[in-house]
């Protein structure tokens, strides 16, 4: 009966003329990494487009370009990838912005990989869905900043949705980390701080991750360096905070 069903996703997944089928959303793939979901061999999609305008974001290309890849030829590197990754990674951009994706989730988990959503936490409705359906493995969320300085940092008045988002995570019991971002005009230690404290207050108790800005040439804002944060600016019962 399984294997039926393998048969006829199969067929579904080339079908070359569904209007579907012919969408482009995707920027472009990684093929490989073994750096971006816990244990896992994985590839990358890297959904073009993204609601938020984060000063230090470096992937302007894809926050602002057209998508590139069908998700027909999508499924044909998939099915080439088969039994040779374990994960497909949803990154962009914003890869839950895009309306088709529960189906193309929904058709990457009947492949049989795991599936694991990068999100910067602003679509609740869609996270929800696809917690409901058990469609994803794991997720990795982002956390601009506090209260007072999330919209300024991400352009886009999102912390209310942020909060509901970790509320489901955490009510849903899926695996999932949240990252930061840190720059040091945009952040100090006391947010840092700050915003652990509302992790934990939400139950939160997997390693807090905060990746010190490191300067790129393309960004969407030209911003200086940054002064780094680490653990010496911390007292030694802070280790839960992990710096990349
Ligand atoms: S860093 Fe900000 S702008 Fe860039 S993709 Fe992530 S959320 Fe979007």
């Amino acid at each position: 009966m399984e294997k039926k069903a393998n048969i006829d996703n199969a067929l579904t997944l080339q079908n070359p003329t569904s209007e579907f089928l012919l969408k482009k959303a995707i920027h472009s793939i990684t093929p490989f990494t073994l750096l971006d979901y816990p244990e896992k061999t994985a590839c990358i999609l890297w959904f073009s487009g993204c609601n938020m305008k984060c000063g230090y974001c470096y992937n302007p290309e894809i926050v602002f370009g057209k998508g590139q890849l069908s998700f027909s030829e999508l499924f044909s590197f998939l099915q080439k990838r088969t039994g040779l990754i374990d994960a497909v990674v949803f990154s962009g951009g914003e890869c839950l912005l895009h309306k088709d994706i529960i189906e193309v989730v929904r058709r990457v988990k009947q492949m049989g990989f795991l599936v694991k959503i990068d999100t910067n936490g602003s679509k609740p409705l869609v996270l929800e869905k696809l917690l409901n359906e058990q469609l994803i493995d794991y997720v990795a969320m982002d956390f601009k900043g506090t209260k007072e300085k999330f919209q300024h940092i991400a352009k886009l008045d999102s912390y209310e949705r942020f909060m509901n988002c970790l509320l489901q995570l955490k009510k849903d019991g899926i695996l999932f980390e949240i990252r930061t971002t840190f720059h040091s005009n945009l952040l100090n230690k006391d947010d840092i701080l700050e915003m652990k404290e509302v992790l934990e207050n939400e139950g939160y108790s997997n390693p807090f991750y905060v990746q010190n800005f490191r300067k790129y040439q393309n960004t969407i804002e030209p911003l200086p360096d940054s002064f780094p944060l680490n653990e010496v600016h911390f007292s030694p019962n802070m280790t839960e905070i992990i710096f990349r």
